[in-house]
Order: structure tokens, then sequence, then C-alpha cells
């Protein structure tokens, strides 16, 4: 995601001035971005990146979360694109709508751990929360200037991941290597194996649920597997619109940064609804995806409910990256975490971070277990 926006960036000289920059831990493509962008403040999340660097230390470089939450409140900054990848983006999303920055928010996690939280950081601060993720730009680009009660219903769209034909018995042998192959979208190993299992479209209901102010019961998802149709809007007076274009993030990316206007970008416009014809939309299969299901649920139930959907499942995908745990045994790890936890209350940041941790180590415990079993 952080590539992609600085390519968007690239095209678009003169528009756009990049002040900070973070990742994880690659040094040494962070330092060439830096300079190509003349980024004046860099952090890594991991403590350890600068080890062999002190170098980069002496120009300003930092380590650690905090280093990056300090970026994302940073003065003379309008606009901070969090990509943070897990639960660990959800401080620099507060802090930058504390500090009334526009959030151009692609951390799934932000909302869905602690949405009401982060609703009420933007209120505080002033700062402006607008999706980069492709069915929640189709959003609020359908929503336009409606009012919140003039709009009935949401319906997200989900490309079904590589398994969206398999059967339930060829899913449990289906391996890391084999759900990695997105067939529209190019993205992480996290995000790939969220959209084979539907997990990221559950997760998308609960950030539309916030970011939108409708209940749950007016979101629905539908699967379409060329991405084209980005997701649709239902107003009240039956009318309905939808949002297309190519499936690259690009889109999304560039209209979180200039709405409500928007900037030529010739790379972009290449729709051809001959090309993209037909347009397929079939329902969501919740016995062979049992992932979407438990999700939106934990989105009904609320408290910490999601923040314990969302940190068992990235404990459970990483198990299964590691050959761990098997496809459809994803599942049954976050099932055991919900179950364990069930009826926590999260008030506060701390809350929601000590939730965080308490599931991911109850989800670990669960893998353990089947690993022996
Ligand atoms: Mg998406």
């Amino acid at each position: 995601m952080g590539r992609s926006t600085l390519s968007v960036i690239r095209r678009h000289p003169g528009q756009f001035g990049v002040v900070a920059l973070s990742a994880h831990r690659s040094v040494a493509a962070l330092e060439a971005l830096a300079v190509e962008f003349g980024a004046r403040r860099v952090a890594l999340a991991d403590s350890g990146a600068l080890e062999n660097r002190p170098d980069l230390v002496a120009v300003g470089w930092g380590t650690g979360a905090d280093r990056i939450v300090e970026l994302a409140r940073l003065g003379g900054v309008d606009i901070v694109v969090n990509a943070v990848v897990g639960a660990a983006g959800l401080r620099p999303t507060i802090a930058a709508l504390e500090a009334g920055k526009r959030c151009a928010l692609a951390n799934k996690e932000s909302l869905v751990t602690a949405g009401d939280l982060v609703l009420r950081a933007a209120q505080r601060g002033g700062g402006e929360l607008v999706p980069v993720d492709s069915e929640h730009s189709a959003i609020l680009q359908c929503v336009g200037s409606a009012r919140r009660e003039e709009i009935q219903r949401l319906i997200l769209t989900a490309s079904g991941g590589p398994f969206r034909g398999m059967s339930a018995e060829d899913l449990q042998q289906a391996d890391a290597a084999m759900a990695l192959r997105h067939p529209t979208w190019d993205m992480g190993a996290k995000i790939t194996i969220d959209s084979a299992t539907l997990a990221n479209k559950a997760l998308e209901v609960i950030e539309a649920h916030f970011l939108y102010g409708l209940p749950y019961d007016r979101i629905d998802v539908v699967v379409h597997p060329t991405s084209i149709v980005h997701s649709f809007v239902e107003f009240v007076d039956g009318s309905v619109l939808s949002q297309m274009g190519q499936p690259t993030m690009e889109l999304p990316i560039l209209h979180a940064l200039t709405w409500p206007r928007r900037l030529p970008d010739p790379v972009l416009r290449d729709f051809d609804p001959r090309t993209a014809s037909p347009l397929v939309f079939e329902p969501v299969d919740e016995a062979r995806f049992p992932l979407f299901r438990l999700g939106v649920d934990a989105g009904r139930i609320g408290g910490a409910a999601p923040a314990v959907f969302n940190a068992a499942n990235e404990v459970a995908v990483e198990a299964f990256l590691k050959g761990m745990v098997s496809f459809t045994g994803i599942a049954n790890v976050v099932e055991a975490a919900l179950e364990a936890l069930e009826g926590t209350a999260v008030a506060t940041l701390d809350e929601v971070l000590s939730v965080d941790r308490t599931a991911r180590s109850r989800a670990a415990a669960e893998v353990e277990r089947m690993v022996r079993g």
C-alpha cells in the first residue's frame, strides 16, 4: 500500500510532497524512497532495525511504535496515509485524527478493533477519516452529498478469492501457496489469505458500519469475481449507484488524497465496458467460508468481539502460512478465541490493546492444541 501510494504521488509531480515515511523493517528500501521523495522524518516499527545504521540514527531516523505515532501527528502534514498492517495501526490513526489531519485509512484494524474510539478521536481533533479500501472508497463516491437517512443499504462486493469455486472437501487440503494466488488483486500475504477465507469481507462490513453509521442488517455483501464494481449504495427512493474501475489500489489511494476533488490520471483511466462484461454477482457461501459469518456476528455483538475476531484471525493466518493449521482450521481457532472471551467490554484504548493481546495468546494456545492434537 505504501509503495502504491508513492507510485501515485510519483505520477503527480507538484501536487503532493512527502514529509515522512515509515515501514516495518526494510531499511534499504525505505532509505532509497526517503532520498527519492525528500522525506524529512523516517521511522521503522522494528526496534532493532537500525542497529547497524548509526548514520541513519544520526540524521533523525527512529524506531519503535511510538516514533510512528509521532509521525502521524507531525506538524505541517495534511494527510496521513495509514497502511500499517494489523492492530499496530490503531494508535497512528487516533493520533492523526486527534491532530486534525485527514487520515487516509488502509488499516482495517483501526475501525474494526476500536470503531467508537476512532470516531471520537476524529470529533475531538477535527480530523477526517477517508477510506482507502476500494469498497469503502466506492461507497464514499456513491454517497456523494446524500444524507445518512437517504441511504437504505450498502452492498459491498467481494471477489470471492482464489477458492471461490472449491468444494468443502478440497478446502480442507488447500495450502498457503494456493491461497496466495489471488485472481484479481495483488496484495500482501495476510490480506490475500483473508480474502480467500472471506474474513477480509467481514472486516470490511464492520468498517462500513462505523464509516457510514448504518446498522448491520442494512449492509450486504455479494460475490463479484472480476472486481470491476467496487460496491453499491441503494437509496431510500430505490435508486442504486455503483462505482466501477479496474481493480487497482491506486484508484482508491488517489481518491483518498484528492477527495472531494479529482485529479486527471491517464494511467488509471482505461475502463472499457466491453471488456468488463459480463458483470456477475453471486451470494456468499457462508457454509464454505464460515469466517465471514463469524466476523459479521462479532461486529453485531460489538464490545470486544470485533477486536477478538481480528486478533485471533491474525494469529490463525500466521499459523496457516507456516503450515501449522489447515485452511479450514483458521475458523476453528477464531471461534475458540471468540467463545473464550465472550462478553468482554472495552471502553478505552488500553483496554482494546489488552483484549488484543489476550485474544492473541488465546488463539496461540488453540493453535498449539491443534498442532499437538
Ligand atoms: Mg477491500
